[in-house]
């Protein structure tokens, strides 16, 4: 290894431990932090984060990362990654004007609040001009970051490294049709009384359940823990301390079950990136789409299939018995597997999920190539809705203001839902053909093997391939949203 890659490699795991830190206190503030301690954490948060900043934007890092790759020739793998991360990252950082940086922080400030009225009042003329004004610098970040085709791959490259529009927009177009017709076929079904999910069931009790469900995933609590939040989600200091967060309610038994699950997928891939990658800029997965391929592949693929419930149902009535002795099996799985259009996308089931995330993609990418205009979004998002899901929202609070992500500033993320699930049924293929009884051991409660088989072909890599190698490597094809259509219409047809 060349002195600059060693000392490229010494700055660069200080700075993932300013990092790590940061995101330590972030993940406290939405955990135990008492409500008083707000204004000293956002100071805390605020210094960390510029100090992060003036670490990763220094020019000497930049010049350590063009004298490394000048003789990166005969550099492993592994190293060549390392660098071609760092440069990415460095690239990223640095392009940005700061008056570009300081007027993306002005606006997401205020813009939050506006939403949060706006959707209040389902009143989008409220938050039309900030959601201009976010459009207009998410533009103007394409242009500083750079792109070739769609000014939206500049933005999709954040999340996705190297997917495009061109690639994105046959694999969503070849989802439409197929998932409409099982839309269809499944309305004009008969519908059976569900209200059994929705009993009285003690949060202790989901919680414990959730908790043995994590472990018998392959959870490791020696290096994590689950605490409550009022949102689930993620987070992480190295593999070896990872943090997940759930939420309970009394009258709904899946909710906390398949949060756990989810955010207990991601935590398995947190988890099992080698450790050797920790504080490296190959730590960590290598994209939100792959990441969110892991967490429903756990929630949905394996956590509503029957194989799975096969052996848990049982464990669920003995701890549940007034409330779920009367329901079979069948009918629980039929109740946790329900499919039918709904307003919200984030209590969408997972068929009608992916049109949600079409919808918003498409005029996403319409405002970056300056096809449509902010003002026109409520009726083209109310006759998409009306042709992809045969429902018109009654007012824009349960239609194009519900959402978050616009008034935080981030373009370019819904995409990677979708491409989530078509991942995780790609990645589930092409484990069921590796290990023929998978199926079998599911149904057994063995869910280790499978989390064997993620660790050793995903994982533990981290960043070291890029997503489209990844999957290149694992399913010797591209992505392909073909298993995605396959599994809803084994599934559901
Ligand atoms: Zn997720």
């Amino acid at each position: 290894m060349t002195k600059a890659l060693q000392t490229l490699k010494e700055k660069l795991a200080v700075i993932s431990d300013f990092a790590t830190a940061e995101g330590l206190l972030s993940w406290d503030m939405e955990v135990y932090m008492p409500p008083k301690g707000a204004e000293a954490r956002g100071r805390q948060l605020t210094t960390l984060a510029s100090h992060v900043h003036a670490l990763s934007t220094d020019s000497e890092i930049g010049r350590l990362i063009e004298e490394a790759f000048s003789h990166s020739d005969n550099y492993s793998v592994e190293d060549k990654a390392l660098l071609r991360e760092a440069k990415k990252d460095y690239e990223r950082d640095t392009k940005l004007p700061a008056p570009l940086v300081e007027a993306f922080a002005k606006i997401t400030s205020e813009a939050h609040l506006t939403w949060v009225e706006a959707r209040k009042n389902a009143d989008f003329k409220h938050f039309e001009s900030v959601l201009t004004r976010i459009v207009d610098l998410n533009k103007q970040k394409a242009d500083a970051l750079g792109y070739e085709g769609s000014p939206y791959n500049a933005l999709l490259d954040l999340y996705e490294p190297g997917l495009t529009v061109a690639q994105l927009d046959p694999l969503f177009e070849s989802l439409k049709a197929p998932l409409q017709d099982i839309i269809k076929t499944i309305a004009g079904r008969e519908k059976p009384d569900f209200s059994f999910l929705k009993q009285e069931f003690p949060p202790d009790k989901q919680l414990a359940f959730g908790q043995q469900v994590l472990k018998d995933m392959g959870f490791d609590f020696e290096a994590g823990r689950q605490d409550l939040a009022p949102h689930p989600f993620c987070s992480g200091t190295s593999p070896s301390d990872v943090r997940l967060t759930t939420r309970v309610y009394p009258n709904d038994l899946v909710s906390a079950l398949f949060s756990s699950m989810h955010e207990g997928g991601h935590g398995l891939y947190e988890q099992g990136v080698a450790l050797h990658l920790d504080g490296t800029p190959l730590g960590g997965g290598v994209s939100l789409g792959i990441h969110e391929s892991q967490s429903r592949l756990w929630e949905n693929i394996i956590g509503r299939s029957r194989a799975f419930w096969t052996y848990y149902y049982p464990k669920l009535q003995a701890m549940f018995p007034e409330q779920l002795n009367k329901v079979d099996l069948d009918l629980f799985c039929q109740g946790i597997n329900q499919v039918k259009p709904s307003m919200i996308r984030v209590e969408s089931d997972e068929v009608t999920y992916n049109l949600h995330i079409l919808l918003r993609y498409e005029i996403e990418r319409d405002l970056l190539e300056n096809k449509l205009k902010v003002s026109d979004i409520p009726d083209l998002w109310n006759s998409k809705m009306h042709d992809y899901l045969g429902i018109t929202p009654e007012n824009h609070a349960e239609g194009c203001l519900q959402d978050i992500h616009w008034s935080h500033g981030t373009l370019g993320y819904f995409p990677t839902y979708t491409i989530g699930n078509i991942c995780a049924a790609q990645f589930y293929k092409t484990a069921q053909t590796a290990l023929p009884d998978l199926e079998t051991q599911i149904s057994a409660g063995k869910l280790l093997p499978l989390r064997e088989w993620l660790k050793e072909n995903i994982h533990q890599y981290g960043r070291i391939y890029e997503p489209s190698e990844l999957l290149q490597r694992v399913c010797q094809e591209p992505m392909n949203s073909q298993y995605l259509v396959d599994y809803f219409k084994s599934k559901f047809l």
